[in-house]
């Protein structure tokens, strides 16, 4: 068999691999399997790519190894598990990145040759375009999840985005028609980079879980736009597969958040009016202690715990599981409600609670939870706020309007574990807090369940 009929049906089995571990990955019991198949897929495709000589030289794939090798394992040691959602970002903004220049490389090589067709052209500047907005857009998305970057808006900047956005096509169109004129492809990327940033820069709140599922979609089209500039077809199916499933979790993402694509991207959410709550909270705090919410659940027969992105910073999840299993073992029916935005990446809640072998059974999601609450002798929500403000119900303002949330003030008593009366992402504060069947046990939320699960123990 010769080496380019090695290299094809590598490439198929890599493929099908990809296919077969996606599909897998679409149940919790199958997952496991479905990681092995991929990354199979994963490093035949590479063992393949290393025969096919024509491609790259072995020197320049080992200096990108070690480079790349080094700074992921720097990441690695470095980023807490709290900050992998921003981890995750930048990696789908240097996918982007990594997209434009290795198009763009190649078209201009393939210009210079002569070897320039129109499918090429059309493939780079696409390339160009979707890589420098994944780029810049997963670079603001990045600072906004670190809550580093706050933004408060200037009037106009839907217009500006709609304008760079046409201004986007034409160039595709130009870089088409004139692909020697290097001033359009560089133009075109240059819009690609402003857009990708003022495109993500008001978008808050409710939204972003939107915005990063897109930007996820857009990183795997322009790999896939760039497999067409080399002509690799495994890149084509890779990046397709990622384009794809990037864009069913925006759709998911969307009808969680009651919101159209459209809306997302062209309506700024209102900004947040960060204020100290003090008119809503003033003399209406109900604060407990670990005894008193034991004493609540010795009595409970339902229990329905709401995790969020708190449970993640206080890696309380193993707490979370002995304070289900001590419940369950006085024979209380646990359950947990898990809303689809809830932490700061989609799945957040599901995997720490896989972590802590809970059962995925009881993670019941918003639609299966929500008509359970009224018949909920106390609800624990630990660590989580914007998912659980009943301001999303009733006030149009909020920058959370309209977001379906999880109605745990529904339930008979409420126990909310945190540290203080902080806002959540959205940066609002949250009326729950103070209705009248909420108990506050302020502190953090792995001690916080800890002690609760001691207080049940020595009773
Ligand atoms: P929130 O961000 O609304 O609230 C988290 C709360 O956790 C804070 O109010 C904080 O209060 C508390 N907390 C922090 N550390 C601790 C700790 N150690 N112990 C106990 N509590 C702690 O989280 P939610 O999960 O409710 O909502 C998710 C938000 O993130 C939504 O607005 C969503 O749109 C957004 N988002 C979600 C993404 C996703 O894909 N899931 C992606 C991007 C954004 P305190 O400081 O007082 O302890």
């Amino acid at each position: 068999m010769s080496t380019p009929d090695v290299i094809s049906i590598g490439y198929l089995v890599a493929a099908v691999l990809f296919i077969l571990g996606l599909k897998a990955l679409g149940r919790p019991r199958t997952a496991p399997r479905g990681n092995l198949l991929g990354a199979t897929g994963m490093l035949l495709a590479i063992l393949v790519t290393l025969l096919d000589q024509s491609i790259i030289s072995y020197g320049v794939l080992v200096a990108g190894l070690a480079l790349g090798g080094l700074i992921g394992a720097v990441l690695a040691l470095r980023v807490q598990m709290t900050a992998m959602p921003e981890l995750v970002a930048l990696f789908n903004g240097f996918g982007g990145g990594a997209s434009v220049l290795v198009a763009s490389a190649s078209f201009i090589e393939a210009v210079d040759l002569g070897r320039a067709d129109n499918q090429l052209a059309v493939a780079a500047a696409l390339t160009a375009l979707i890589g420098a907005v994944t780029f810049t857009g997963s670079l603001v998305a990045f600072a906004k999840l670190q809550e580093s970057l706050k933004w408060s808006g200037f009037g106009g900047i839907q217009i500006f985005n709609a304008a760079g956005m046409t201004a986007g096509v034409v160039l595709v169109v130009l870089v088409t028609a004139q692909p020697g004129e290097w001033a359009w492809l560089w133009a075109l990327v240059a819009v690609g980079l402003v857009v990708g940033a003022t495109a993500t820069l008001p978008i808050g709140g409710a939204d972003m879980p939107v915005i990063i599922a897109l930007l996820n979609s857009f990183s795997g089209l322009a790999a896939s736009a760039t497999g067409f500039v080399l002509e690799n077809s495994l890149l084509i199916i890779a990046g397709s597969l990622v384009g794809a499933s990037g864009l069913i979790l925006t759709r998911i993402m969307c009808v969680a958040m009651n919101r159209s694509i459209l809306d997302v991207v062209f309506s700024a959410a209102p900004v947040a009016v960060v204020g100290d709550g003090d008119e809503i909270y003033e003399g209406k705090i109900a604060s407990t202690s670990a005894e008193e919410v034991a004493m609540l659940l010795e009595t409970a027969s339902r229990v329905a715990i709401v995790p969020g992105y708190g449970m993640a910073v206080a890696q309380a999840q193993h707490a979370v599981r002995d304070l289900m299993q001590t419940l369950q073992d006085s024979g209380v029916e646990v359950v947990f409600g898990i809303h689809p935005v809830a932490g700061r990446m989609p799945g957040h809640m599901n995997v720490l609670l896989a972590e802590a072998e809970i059962a995925y059974e009881l993670l019941l999601d918003m639609g299966q939870v929500n008509p359970t609450f009224a018949q909920t002798d106390v609800t624990i929500v630990i660590g989580a706020n914007d998912v659980v403000n009943p301001a999303a119900r009733t006030d149009p303002d909020s920058p959370i309007a309209g977001m379906p949330i999880l109605d745990v003030d529904e339930s008979r008593t409420v126990v909310v574990i945190k540290r203080s009366l902080s806002p959540g992402f959205a940066g609002i504060a949250n009326p729950l807090f103070a209705a009248d069947n909420t108990l506050m046990l302020f502190g953090d939320g792995r001690q916080a369940t800890l002690d609760i699960v001691a207080a049940l123990v020595n009773a």
